[in-house]
């Protein structure tokens, strides 16, 4: 059972990095899984740039900009050196970006 077991979706969670699990209504988060540009200009209605600024699980750190965001959700057995995790408010449903690099 990995660290983020405990959490929501927390089994499917591989990070490069250590993250705080995000939280959102006072309540951990579900993890969806990784996206990308493709996904995030779908649920944008293409504002991907004012959407990753709004939905940033971690405001207090450096904004996510396109250049982090790889092109899309990686397929099966490929990896991003940078990413966008995805996490949805188990309470309201609001969105929630999580960017983790290697
Ligand atoms: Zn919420």
């Amino acid at each position: 059972m990995s660290e983020y077991g405990e959490y929501p979706g927390g089994e499917k969670f591989e990070p490069w990095q250590d993250h705080e699990w995000p939280e959102h209504c006072s309540v951990p988060a579900t993890y969806i899984g990784e996206i990308g540009e493709r996904e995030l200009a779908a649920m944008s209605g293409g504002n991907v740039e004012g959407f990753l600024e709004e939905h940033d699980a971690a405001p207090t750190g450096d904004p996510i900009t396109l250049d982090m965001v790889p092109p899309q959700a990686p397929a099966e057995g490929e990896t991003w050196e940078s990413t966008i995790h995805h996490f949805r408010c188990t309470n309201c449903g609001w969105d929630l970006l999580l960017w983790d690099a290697s």
